[in-house]
């Protein structure tokens, strides 16, 4: 029992394959008749469309690059590294960055920092908009949408800011961030420790706030 159990799948395993071979070589024949063009589109044998493919247009300007641009690729490679080298706060939209911010701060919309009055009149709120210093009707205080963040009079806008931030998050080293920032590394280790130091507060500040609702119930 236990022998015609071995032997079934024995005999099987060629006559399953060989007729998957016919199939394949009559298929690849007429792909290469009807489309002649594609095969010569092909890597190489050993190269794969893998991680490790790069087309022949490609490696042709790879090739003219490191010639001085002289050969005949008609395009510079544009990929990770020419990104990484070209990057920096030009190329953020300022408006974008900066209404961002401002939402994320006040998401309840403009108001004085000082004693909560919302601003009410439109022309001020385009001026809170721009980041223009506006006057509290109610306690006379002035004030930007910036006032009491962590943005205020540090001398990098808002660009910068989020550059700074997303760079931070994604693990980027000082040095590096201090280069596409245009800024001293000294700077961006200390936003580093003002970060780290928020985030550490606001997670006790959480688990305080959790300790104290299960206490409650
Ligand atoms: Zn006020």
């Amino acid at each position: 029992m236990s022998v015609a159990g071995i032997a079934a799948p024995l005999t099987g395993a060629p006559a399953a394959s060989s007729p998957s071979q016919g199939v394949g070589e009559t298929s690849g024949g007429s792909s290469r008749r009807g489309c002649p063009q594609r095969v010569e589109e092909r890597p190489e044998r050993g190269q794969g469309w893998g991680k490790n493919w790069v087309g022949k247009m490609e490696m042709q300007a790879i090739q003219a690059d490191r010639q001085g641009g002289h050969g005949r690729g008609r395009f510079r490679p544009v990929g990770p590294a020419q990104v990484l080298g070209a990057f920096g706060p030009e190329f953020l939209d300022a408006a974008a960055c900066r209404d961002w911010i401002l939402l994320q701060a006040h998401p309840a919309g403009p108001a004085c920092p000082w004693c909560g009055k919302p601003v009410s009149s439109s022309r001020l709120q385009a001026t809170w908009q721009n980041l223009g210093r506006v006057q509290c009707a109610a306690c006379g205080r002035f004030f930007t949408g910036l006032t009491g963040t962590a943005l205020n009079k540090t001398g990098l806008d808002c660009r910068r800011y989020v550059l700074l931030c997303l760079l931070l998050a994604l693990g980027a080293g000082d040095q590096a961030i201090a280069s596409k920032l245009g800024i001293n590394r000294e700077t961006v280790r200390r936003w580093r420790l003002r970060f780290a130091a928020q985030e550490k507060a606001q997670a006790t500040a959480t688990s305080k706030h959790a300790t104290a609702t299960r206490e409650r119930a």
